[in-house]
């Protein structure tokens, strides 16, 4: 048996980046830029104004206030997308609209609401500084400027970013194809109707969503009896993929196989048993050089060693640099026991309060009551040594999403 530490140090080291690939920008949303993005010209691209009004020089505001407002003859009329070949004199005024480019002589914009048009004058009630009102080219980004770094995780703002330079596509890292393959020969396929003794393979379904959740394309092979010629022809099947993830027939049980498969055909298992609950039975290695996660079989028990060890291989794969959940302290509200030695997840529920988290466990944890992970919003990881959590103990929790950053308001509704 290893440790957690020792169980993931192993697996990471199992796993490196995948190749990039060009995708066009609406398909790169949360995915990793596999390429340094250079601003190929400025943003604005020209000088514009950032309001609607009247383009002027601004020397001809100086004395301008409401009661003596000065008179400026319009010269011309520029909407956006329309360029002014004119050039701007003294006394002279253009009406202009919001993101239109500057005429030359101009060097100031008066807002619309300062200003009084009577035909083809107009009357300036207010004095303007040099530049006002006008975006200048470059303001935003310069031209050569780094905009983003390869390792920038793609939100819509640098979806937003790309568009604006011209980038119809970017390159970044490929997703990993993940083959999931359940194990046992009490199992059925959604679509039947359990027969007594039977029960629904959920366990596929919960993993495809948390492969698909960060970013992984999930390639369900179904279900295998507890037979290693059935174990061994459905990994033949999954050799195409980048992992495989298997669930149950890992522990010690007369009908566990997964073990002796990954032992028969790629004489390769790096690890069997990591010091947690849930989890325990974790088997980790390869077929063919495809690396085999054989997690065990219980609903919760698959999910946490998910979470733990699956997750962040599939992040390092696609070039993410933050690969754990992030961590918290929270103030412990219910007394709780462990088992001495080995490391426990347990699934809970953390809130803020006022200043401070709070963290409940969800109740019963069994690792087949996957109520426990429906409820969670994060894990409370206790240390091996530790055996009793007393009520008032500030504990270590691992969020599994942002719901605790969710509004003190909204978390009183829920009763807890
Ligand atoms: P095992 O490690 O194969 O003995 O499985 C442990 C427990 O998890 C048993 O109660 C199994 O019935 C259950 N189990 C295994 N695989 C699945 C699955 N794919 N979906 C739901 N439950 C499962
Ligand atoms: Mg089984």
């Amino acid at each position: 048996m290893i440790s957690v530490e020792k169980a993931r140090q192993t697996i990471l080291a199992h796993f490196q980046q995948l190749d990039i690939e060009k995708v066009n920008i609406l398909d790169a949303l949360n995915r990793v830029a596999g390429e340094d993005i250079l601003a190929v010209h400025h943003i604005p691209p020209a000088d514009n104004s950032a309001m609607d009004g009247y383009a002027v020089r601004h020397m001809d505001t100086k004395s301008a206030t409401k009661a003596k407002p000065v008179r400026l003859a319009i010269i011309e009329d520029i909407r956006a997308g329309i360029v002014s070949g004119k050039n701007l004199q003294r006394g002279e005024a253009a009406r202009i609209m919001t993101g239109a480019i500057i005429p030359q002589g101009a060097d100031a914009v008066v807002r619309q609401e300062d200003c009084l048009r009577d035909g083809q004058t107009v009357s300036i009630c207010v004095t303007v500084k040099k530049d006002q009102d006008i975006r200048f080219a470059g303001e935003d980004v310069k031209k050569g400027e780094l905009v983003i770094p390869r390792g920038t995780i793609i939100k819509p703002a640098v979806i937003g970013m790309l568009a604006s330079l011209g980038y119809a596509s970017i390159q970044v890292h490929q997703r990993p194809r993940v083959a999931i393959m359940a194990t046992g020969d009490e199992l059925v396929d959604i679509q039947v109707n359990p027969p007594r003794g039977k029960i629904v393979n959920s366990n596929s379904y919960a993993l495809a969503a948390q492969v698909s959740a960060c970013g992984g394309i999930p390639v369900m092979l179904g279900i295998a009896g507890d037979k290693k010629a059935e174990l061994k022809k459905k990994l033949k099947k999954a050799l195409n993929a980048d992992l495989i993830i298997s669930s149950g027939g890992v522990s010690v049980g007369d009908f566990d196989f997964v073990k002796d498969v990954m032992q028969e055909i790629g004489n390769s298992m790096y690890f069997w048993q990591v010091a947690m609950r849930p989890g325990k039975p974790l088997a980790f290695g390869a077929v063919e050089g495809v690396p085999l996660f054989g997690l065990p079989g219980n609903p919760v028990s698959v999910m946490v060693s998910f979470e733990q060890f699956v997750r962040p291989a599939l992040l390092k794969m696609q070039g993410h640099s933050k690969i754990f959940r992030q961590t918290i302290k929270a103030v412990n509200a219910r007394e709780f026991k462990k088992k001495a030695g080995i490391r426990h997840f347990i699934r809970a529920i953390i809130r803020k309060q006022k200043d401070k988290y709070i963290v409940s466990t969800t109740g019963e944890q069994g690792s087949g009551i996957l109520q426990s992970m429906v409820l969670a919003n994060g894990l409370i990881i206790i240390d091996e040594k530790t055996t009793l959590v007393k009520k008032g103990d500030l504990v270590n929790v691992q969020l599994l999403d942002d719901s605790v950053f969710l509004s003190e308001k909204f978390m009183a509704k829920v009763k807890l």
